[in-house]
């Protein structure tokens, strides 16, 4: 009985002590004492250091989970009544799928938006129809509940398990954006809760200032609570393409012409295949195509080939149709003849690709290694000059993970809202996924793969970086170029003591904003 009580006193001693050496005092019990639905985790905080970067690691103080907006709202007005002096900041977390710890809060607090339940997913049909989402939502779980109504949105990523603050904070670049425009043209209004603790309504029409700023805006502006996405039809099936070829000219001329104005496809992406045996499949997706034979039996012979990925929507009554359609559209690229692969897909196994691919690498322990990847907007003019070097000089052998390229239309993105993009009215995605070896010092570690993210970085090229990460405001100024003075000036309006988005690096809390 001694030896029990003994053993919990120790017990007792032990958790306060771990208590009093991680928390500065004074700030839990104020957090603690806040009128909130939902609770604060002091302990329980190991999850919000780690992303799909895997590579930083920055512990925070407290993760929120949230019952409502009005929590989050509450967190952080409190943290702003604080005021300059303190280094409390906040990070909204929403499925933790940043590259190199963007939603992370070094001894701040983290909000798991994945906890904010809102209220139930709302459909509205009619003839501009969309759906009222929580910003913690997850892109698949709205797909399956617009899917009952006979609905979907219209821009999406490649990976449908991230939540709709986190892409929208970003843009949402997949292959339907060429037509749609990226996630964030697609969006009709939002509810934010700003650096101040408001909550704030906002559309094109509404707060329209505050509405673009967030909109591409890295989490810098506030945190998004609540979304209307617009929606389409969504058929049932798709076509799903597939075509190769040698030359890098040929291949981005026709990925050109498919992309302007009269496209029949529904999704146009690229990707390029470095010393590949497994010519058709990369971990990005299982594509199966209706003749296994030959493509098995085309022989890249060490080349650097260049895949056209193509998908046509169709509902079954229309096949045939569809069919002659897609036929005079291939009729007219100029692939390698003997390399059409197609297949023929439900709608939701095509946009839910790349799970099925996470389940197999998350089954063999692949999953959750270091992903150093750079992912860039190149200008049309750009790009041949960009490949010949890259491709040509730089990555050779291979290219540790799947490399995406393909073209969108500026037209289709808004310039009012927060995201950087090249000058032209074409651009380029270039996307190298790739994954590190854990402590390799061979050409598929971390150091390599970085010294070559660094080569590829140097050749200018008029890139801009997607999911962009710098550590210096010397190097963010010439990210956001022209427009740094309007994010600083947009930064001092919503969030004036920087609390939102630490992870960034952008701003330092409690550093007077200089231009
Ligand atoms: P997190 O990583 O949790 O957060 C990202 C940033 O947004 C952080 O700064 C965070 O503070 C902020 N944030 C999060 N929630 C909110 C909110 N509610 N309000 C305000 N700010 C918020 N991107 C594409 O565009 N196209 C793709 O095809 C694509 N494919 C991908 C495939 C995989 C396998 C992975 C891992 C990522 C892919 N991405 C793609 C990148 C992805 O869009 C970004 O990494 C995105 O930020 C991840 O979303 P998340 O919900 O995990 O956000």
């Amino acid at each position: 009985m001694n030896f029990l009580r003994c053993s919990i006193v120790l017990f007792l001693i032990y958790i306060a002590l771990k208590i009093s050496l991680c928390v500065p005092p004074g700030i839990p019990s104020s957090l603690k004492a806040l009128p909130i639905a939902g609770h604060f985790d002091f302990e329980h905080v190991h999850h919000a250091a780690k992303d799909f970067g895997n590579t930083y690691s920055f512990l925070p103080l407290a993760v929120l989970h949230p019952k409502s907006a009005s929590d989050i709202a509450t967190t952080v007005k409190h943290i702003w009544h604080m005021g300059p002096g303190s280094r409390l900041t906040v990070a909204a977390r929403g499925h933790g799928h940043s590259l190199q710890g963007q939603a992370q809060a070094h001894r701040g607090v983290v909000i798991n938006m994945e906890s904010l339940p809102g209220s139930k997913m709302q459909v509205h049909t009619g003839n501009f129809p969309y759906v009222d989402v929580s910003g913690g939502d997850l892109w698949i779980n709205i797909l399956h509940e617009t899917l009952k109504h006979g609905l979907a949105p219209k821009s999406w990523t490649d990976y449908l398990h991230l939540t709709v603050g986190g892409t929208l904070s970003n843009a949402g670049i997949s292959g339907q954006a060429f037509r749609h425009g990226p996630q964030i043209s697609n969006v009709h209004q939002l509810e934010v809760v700003t650096g101040k603790g408001e909550v704030m309504r906002c559309s094109e029409k509404q707060n329209s200032d505050l509405f673009y700023s967030v909109l591409g805006g890295l989490g810098q502006f506030g945190i998004i609570t609540r979304a209307r996405i617009l929606l389409e039809p969504a058929p049932k099936m798709v076509k799903w393409i597939r075509v190769l070829y040698t030359d890098f000219a040929t291949f981005a001329r026709d990925q050109e012409r498919l992309i302007s104005v009269k496209s029949r496809f529904d999704y146009i992406e690229g990707f390029v295949m470095i010393n590949r045996t497994g010519l058709l499949n990369n971990w990005r997706s299982s594509f199966n195509p209706k003749d296994p034979v030959q493509a098995s039996q085309f022989k890249s012979d060490g080349r650097t080939l260049f895949c056209l990925e193509l998908a046509k929507y169709f509902n079954p009554e229309e096949i045939a149709v569809v069919n002659e359609e897609v036929t005079s559209s291939l009729s007219q690229l100029n692939h390698i003849p003997s390399t059409l692969f197609q297949s023929e897909v439900p709608y939701i196994e095509f946009l839910d690709r790349v799970h099925i691919s996470e389940i197999k690498l998350r089954s063999e322990g692949l999953w959750e290694v270091p992903h150093p990847w750079l992912n860039l907007l190149i200008p049309r003019s750009k790009i041949h000059s960009f490949a010949q070097q890259v491709f040509g000089n730089i990555l050779t052998n291979t290219s540790n993970g799947p490399i995406l390229i393909y073209p969108v239309n500026k037209s289709k993105w808004d310039n009012r809202t927060s995201a950087v993009l090249p000058e032209e009215d074409v651009f380029y995605l270039v996307a190298f996924l790739t994954s590190a070896v854990p402590c390799s010092r061979g050409s598929d570690g971390i150091e390599h793969i970085l010294s070559l993210n660094r080569r590829i970085l140097e050749g200018g090229f008029g890139v801009k970086q997607y999911l962009p990460h710098y550590s210096t405001k010397g190097e963010w100024r010439s990210h956001f170029g022209p427009q740094w003075e309007a994010f600083v000036q947009r930064k001092s309006t919503y969030d004036p003591l920087a609390i939102l988005a630490p992870g960034q690096r952008i701003f330092q809390k409690a550093t007077p904003f200089s231009l």
